[in-house]
């Protein structure tokens, strides 16, 4: 693939990611897993997902202005809000644009989200001289599976080597759940073995989900996950507290386990937006709430103060089972506003929606009367 950036709209977004430091490194992901989250966003918004790789002369031209308007100081090597393309490690030049961000930031938290299979070992010392950390998407650690899932064919001995080598420098391993708690079990089992820091870290654990532009077996993946997925969340409590889950319903799931992160998440969020009604002095009669499907009739349930001021918004973009905040475009505002009797002078929405320069994924701009939160 040709290095460097030569579509003039490809750039533009390019720099909006560099400015919050993401520092997107291009290409096309090889392998091709069946939930791959690029196949409903180039279905259902159109935009194209993948860039050329970035040569040294990119990364050169803008490295004074990455994270310059980030909240949260972190540096992103690889993917960013424009550009998915989830495997870093396939640009040729990783390592060196690595020592050059280093060299620039020597203090900052620079993060590659990788699938560990293309990292070389002869890298190792280098990655954890220059430390960056890396968030992991194992998945399975079952190489029959493994090709199944994400087809690909590298061995998954190259993902365990690094795991087991790298250990100090990796943050967070993930796991896209795909229906097998057995699977699930063993791999966490596993990678305890791999090295006893490992159970201090954080797992994630993510429900393989399906849009209506996937094909068909992305659908049945999701719905044979979905059968097993409040089993998979007590095993990670009970195998290892310290993980993340990326609930899609609590209605499914009224029984979590009490400390499931999203809770939490929750919670946070939902006191943010009341400290926001009081910091603005507005009158709460006067504020609407926009929930995404994830959170809708859980926030009714337990808020129940909430519950004439809270809008369920629908994911009709991508439509299939993506129900979280992320996912949420104007659009699918557009047509929750249109289809209740509830209207507000003002709406309170979460942050995630425009996280980008208060666009939505789509790109379209958030009306002015959108708080995000
Ligand atoms: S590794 Fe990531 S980007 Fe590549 S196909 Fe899988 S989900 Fe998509």
């Amino acid at each position: 693939m040709k290095l460097g950036i030569d579509n003039m709209e490809h750039y533009r977004r390019f720099i909006e990611d560099v400015l919050v430091g993401n520092l997107v490194l291009g290409g096309k992901c090889k392998n091709d897993c069946k939930y791959c989250d690029l196949k409903a966003t180039m279905g259902a918004i159109g935009i194209e997902n993948y860039t050329n790789l970035i040569s040294m002369e990119n990364v050169k031209d803008v490295i004074s202005f990455l994270g310059i308007i980030n909240r949260t100081g972190q540096i992103s090597v690889g993917e960013g809000n424009h550009f998915l393309s989830c495997e870093p490690l396939m640009h040729p030049k990783y390592l060196d644009i690595v020592k050059l961000v280093r060299k620039k930031f020597p203090n900052r938290k620079i993060v590659t989200l990788t699938t560990g299979e293309l990292i070389k070992p002869g890298w190792y010392e280098t990655l954890k001289q220059l430390n960056i950390r890396f968030i992991v998407s194992v998945n399975t650690m079952d190489q029959k599976e493994k090709s199944e899932l994400m087809r690909t064919k590298t061995p998954v001995e190259h993902v365990i080597d690094f795991l087991e080598k790298c250990e100090f420098i990796i943050d967070t391993l993930s796991f896209v759940y795909f229906g097998k708690l057995k699977s699930l079990e063993r791999d966490i089992k596993f990678i305890h073995e791999l090295h006893p820091n490992y159970k201090n870290k954080t797992f994630r654990i993510i429900l393989a989900d399906y849009s209506v532009h996937h094909d068909l077996e992305a659908k049945e993946l999701h719905d044979f996950a979905k059968k097993t997925w409040h089993e998979a969340n007590y095993l990670m409590h009970e195998l290892h507290p310290n993980f993340e889950a990326y609930i899609r319903n609590f209605d499914d799931y009224p029984e979590l386990p009490p400390k499931v992160h999203y809770k939490r998440i929750f919670f946070n969020s939902m006191r943010m937006a009341l400290e926001t009604i009081q910091q603005y002095r507005l009158d709460p009669s006067d504020v609407g709430f926009l929930f995404p499907e994830s959170s809708y009739s859980y926030a009714v349930r337990e808020l129940n103060f909430l519950k004439d001021n809270a809008i369920l918004v629908k994911n009709i973009t991508f439509a299939g089972s993506y129900q979280a905040s992320g996912l949420m475009t104007m659009k699918d505002i557009r047509h929750a506003l249109n289809e209740t009797k509830k209207k507000f002078k003002y709406y309170i929405a979460p942050y995630d929606l425009g996280m980008l320069y208060k666009k939505d994924l789509a790109g379209e701009y958030i009306d002015e009367n959108i708080i995000m939160i």
